[in-house]
């Protein structure tokens, strides 16, 4: 996807703050941290959101999960952290490409928070 920021981001074409790299997906701390730690995990090949996973492309979401626990202990979050993907406009996506937000620090309200 030509205009995709994520895409430009995992090809390297726009610098991005990167927790962990590998041929299937990218790890990088968010702009705007809402937690003291933030960071996108993101496949490469263009996803749109969680919608759209699939029987084909499902596979790189388990090992995103697997990044996210391997981050989650690097990062000493055994306090808990939180995974969170938006799909779609009700949910507040606002990036087009499937990207899971691994948060951690801090305590979290629920549903929001
Ligand atoms: P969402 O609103 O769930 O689609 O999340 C998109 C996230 O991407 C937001 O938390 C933004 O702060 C973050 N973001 C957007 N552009 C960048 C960028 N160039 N580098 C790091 N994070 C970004």
């Amino acid at each position: 996807m030509d205009d995709c920021i994520f895409c430009k981001i995992a090809k390297g074409e726009i610098p991005s703050n990167k927790a962990y790299e590998d041929d299937k997906v990218l790890a990088f701390y968010d702009l705007e941290p809402q937690a003291p730690v933030h960071i996108l995990i993101i496949p490469k090949e263009h996803i749109v959101s969680a919608a759209e996973i699939t029987e084909e492309n499902s596979r790189v979401v388990a090992h995103i999960f697997e990044v996210a626990a391997k981050l989650a202990k690097e990062k000493k979050l055994d306090g808990g952290f939180r995974i969170v993907s938006n799909a779609g406009e009700d949910a507040g996506q606002s990036v087009k490409h499937l990207h899971f937000h691994l948060l951690g620090g801090r305590t979290f309200g629920w549903p929001a928070g």
